[in-house]
Order: C-alpha cells, then sequence, then structure tokens
C-alpha cells in the first residue's frame, strides 16, 4: 500500500505539479511559507526537511540560535487555488536542526503534545473541534486612503443615527442595522463571494456544513466547517482563513478576523464546540443539565475555572477585548447555559442525538492560533474532569437583562489582554500537563503579547483620546 508520502510523490508526477509550498505556523497565528520547485523535493523531503532562518520569525529564536527545520506532514497536502504554477502545499511542523526534536514553541506540535495527552489519560481518545470563525467583508482597504470608516465619530448605539456616519437614505438595499442576519438578496450582497468560498474550500478537502451572511451590517459573514479532531480541525481552521481571504482579494475586497473592526457593532467571534469521544463514543451525552453527561459538566467546570487565563490564548489580542462587551452577542460573564446566548459556554440544543451533543465554548475568536486556542480549551476542560470541577449552576436568564445585583456573584471575562496575561502567569499548572505547554512557551507567550502588544498600544495616544482632551 503507497504511504501518505509517496502519494504526494506520485500526485506531483501525475498532474505535472511544479512547485511545492511549505507552509508552517508561527508563534502568534499567522501562516508563513515558502516554496520549492518539484526538482528538489522527493522522498527525503519528508525527514531531512528545509531549512529557514527562525530569527525573524515573531516570538521564536534570537539571531544566535536561528537555523531551523521544516518537515512537511504528507497528510496535509492540497492543490493551492490561487498560484497560477500548479502548486501543492503542505503544512509543516518546526524542528530544531541539531537535535531533529520538534521546537516547543511550535503551536502545531503542541497540538499533537495535546492530542497525545489525551489520549494517555484513558479517559478520552479523540476530541472534536467546531470553530465557526466570523468574519467581516470591507471594499480594499489601503493604507495611502486609510480606513474608509471612522472609530471614534459615534459614542452611543443611538448616537450612530445622529453621527452622520454613512447614513444616507438607505437606497441600497443596506442590511438595517444588526438586521444582517439574514435577509435574501439583493439585501445580502455577498452571496456569490460566499459560494466562491465554499466551491474554493470544497476544492481542497473541507467539508462545509452552511454559509449565511452575519448580524453586522457592515458586510459580516460566516461559513461553517464540520468538526474535525484537534489537530485537523486547526489545521483546516488556517486552510479556512488562507481560502476565504485569497477568495475575497481576487474581487478587490478585503476580509479581516480581527475581532472588532467596527464600534458599536457585532464583532466577530469564534465559538467553538467541544466534545470528548473513547472507542467511538460520545462521552458528553447523558442525563445531567442539559442532556449532558458528568463528564461534560465537569469538562465545562474546568472551562470556566481557568476562563481567565485560558483567554490569553482563545483571545490573544488587545482588540479581543473590545469584543467582550454587553450587546454585541459576545459573552461577557462566565457561566453555562442551554439558551443564552450570552453566557461564555452554550450547550446547543439542535438535536437529541447523543452524537450531537457538545458544549459551545463562546469567548474565542479569530485572532487566537488555533492551535494553541484549542489545546489550551482542551487542557482546561481535562482539568475539570480529572478533578471533578463541579461548573455550579446554570444560568438561564438572559445575563443582558440581569441587574447588577443579580449578576454580583457571576464572574466576568478579564476586561482587557493585559489582565489575561496576568491570570494566565498566575494560573497555568493545568496547561503544562503531560509537557504540552512547557513554561518557556508560557513566559515567551506572556512576554511577546505584554512587549510587542499590550505596552506598545498603551503608548499611542487615541483618536478618542483627542476627541475628549484637546481642548483641556
Ligand atoms: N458575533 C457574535 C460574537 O461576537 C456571535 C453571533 C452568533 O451568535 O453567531 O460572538
Ligand atoms: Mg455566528
Ligand atoms: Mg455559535
Amino acid at each position: 500500500k503507497e504511504s501518505a508520502a509517496e502519494k504526494v510523490l506520485s500526485f506531483i508526477k501525475k498532474n505535472n505539479i511544479e512547485f511545492v509550498d511549505m507552509k508552517f505556523m508561527d508563534f502568534p497565528g499567522q501562516w508563513q511559507h515558502f516554496t520549492v520547485p518539484v526538482s528538489v523535493f522527493d522522498e527525503s523531503s519528508f525527514e531531512d526537511g528545509f531549512g529557514f532562518d527562525g530569527s525573524s520569525m515573531r516570538g521564536w529564536k534570537r539571531i544566535n540560535e536561528s537555523d531551523m527545520l521544516i518537515i512537511p506532514d504528507p497528510n496535509t497536502m492540497f492543490v493551492d487555488p490561487f498560484i497560477d504554477a500548479p502548486t501543492i502545499s503542505l503544512i509543516c511542523d518546526v524542528y530544531e536542526p541539531a537535535t531533529k526534536e520538534k521546537y516547543d514553541r511550535c503551536p502545531r506540535n503542541i497540538a499533537q503534545k495535546a492530542e497525545a495527552y489525551l489520549k494517555s489519560t484513558g479517559l478520552a481518545d479523540t476530541s472534536y473541534f467546531g470553530p465557526e470563525a466570523e468574519f467581516f467583508v470591507f471594499d480594499d482597504v489601503r493604507f495611502d486612503s486609510g480606513p474608509n470608516f471612522s472609530f471614534y465619530q459615534v459614542d452611543s448605539i443611538e448616537g450612530r443615527w445622529n453621527s452622520g456616519r454613512e447614513e444616507n437614505p438607505n437606497l441600497g438595499y443596506k442590511p438595517r442595522y444588526k438586521e444582517g442576519y439574514f435577509p435574501v438578496p439583493p439585501t445580502d450582497q455577498l452571496m456569490d463571494l460566499r459560494n466562491e468560498m465554499v466551491q474554493n474550500l470544497i476544492k481542497v478537502g473541507i467539508d462545509v456544513e452552511a454559509q449565511h451572511h452575519e448580524v453586522a451590517s457592515g458586510g459580516q459573514c460566516e461559513i461553517d466547517m464540520k468538526f474535525q479532531p484537534l489537530l485537523k480541525s486547526a489545521d483546516q481552521l488556517l486552510m479556512f482563513k488562507y481560502i476565504i481571504k485569497n477568495t475575497a482579494r481576487k474581487h478587490g475586497k478585503t476580509v479581516t478576523y480581527m475581532p472588532k473592526p467596527i464600534f458599536g457593532d457585532n464583532g466577530s467571534g469564534m465559538h467553538v464546540h467541544v466534545s470528548l469521544w473513547l472507542k467511538n463514543k460520545p462521552l458528553f451525552a447523558g442525563g445531567g443539565y442539559a442532556g449532558l453527561s458528568e463528564t461534560a459538566l465537569y469538562f465545562i467546570g474546568g472551562i470556566l475555572k481557568h476562563a481567565p487565563s485560558l483567554l490569553a490564548f482563545t483571545n490573544p489580542t488587545t482588540n479581543s477585548y473590545k469584543r467582550l462587551v454587553p450587546g454585541f452577542e459576545a459573552p461577557v460573564n462566565l457561566a453555562y447555559s442551554q439558551r443564552n446566548r450570552s453566557a461564555s459556554i452554550r450547550i446547543p440544543m439542535y438535536s437529541n442525538s447523543p452524537k450531537a451533543k457538545r458544549v459551545e465554548f463562546r469567548c474565542p475568536d479569530p485572532s487566537s492560533n488555533p492551535y494553541l486556542a484549542f489545546s489550551a480549551i482542551l487542557m482546561a476542560g481535562l482539568d475539570g474532569v480529572m478533578n471533578r470541577i463541579d461548573p455550579g449552576d446554570p444560568l438561564d436568564k438572559d445575563i443582558y437583562d440581569m441587574s447588577p445585583e443579580e449578576l454580583k456573584d457571576v464572574p466576568s471575562t478579564p476586561e482587557s489582554l493585559g489582565a489575561a496575561l496576568k491570570a494566565l502567569a498566575d494560573d497555568h499548572e493545568y496547561l503544562l500537563k503531560g509537557n504540552v505547554f512547557t513554561e518557556d512557551v508560557i513566559n515567551a507567550w506572556i512576554n511577546y503579547k505584554m512587549d510587542r502588544e499590550v505596552k506598545p498600544l498603551a503608548l499611542r495616544p487615541h483618536p478618542f483620546e483627542f476627541e475628549q482632551y484637546f481642548d483641556v
């Protein structure tokens, strides 16, 4: 029988492929790549890999120890639909050249270790992840002309209508404010674009469940993929982002996964549906609240307990915390519920099938590195299962409608990236189990995020400060 590597090599021959594009994940969460002609690609490529300079990679090696290696995973091949010359892509793992061991700060390596750790516990052998990454489609925004929207003009949702911002008479079937979910065309102007995105996703082997416009009127969209095991789901999320962005680019549009690009409108979340399985049996269905098993409830307990530190990986940008505010369908309180979309964890009730039983963690957003985010979610949930962490009572009232008095015992999501990183510094034992995350990874993450994002942002005068203080 042909091995995966042999399949790649015969595919190259049969289809006259000219280039192999090596893609790998950097530390913050962006795919990087370089390309080799097929003349230098053979079976040894899957063992010896290819060298690159790790010192240029954000959050990785220093200049004096910069040589690194990537080795492609033959199970990840797809034909790149956006490159003119016939090109296949392979997703790679990052190695230390001296020892030929996987690099500790390679996010894909961390995801592989998380999957291995799950198996080693004997509690489950597979974790399934289904991310729903929302995104905005804008008309091409170029640096020379500046963004085509203003982020300091409007001082309240009501103010939006009086601000003069873009609210000329609506003669073009523009969706009304918060009514993008989801009238038919011509109000939905992105139908054809999303279909083309889906066609491209299917071409590269991704199972798509649905596509639709989202709530925000500024062109917010969602395309849902079928759930997959952790590593595969994270690989597919990167293919997904790549395909969505590049399909839009072909039409002179720009896609952003920034969690809160527009002040006063819904942000983009990446709800993550999770379930654990053992020997092909679902472990989250049972006789408890919302048809959940004890395992599922403890899993929820672990996520809620560790949420403040977990968010340092699932909501890892300063902009992430501008989304986690009341009024925009994003979660603000650390609670769970079967009907309540304002809770951090929702139990979807669309189906009674035990196989469909899952928990939906609503905090994550698509600015996260999915390898790190999914691994951290799994580790937090497992900590709950192993230590039988009680999730407390569900919160079935609409949290947005509860008084401050009623809410005073419900903990909130951290209010900033700085606060989440502080929580991570204090609470990360659960991530170190099985050597999945190492102390080095945790420290490197905190330092990278503080030095490159949190502190530099704090140093910059903001347009809103000019509005408030210029005339003092
Ligand atoms: N856009 C919302 C968020 O920021 C989610 C909307 C939905 O329920 O799909 O989480
Ligand atoms: Mg959505
Ligand atoms: Mg959802």
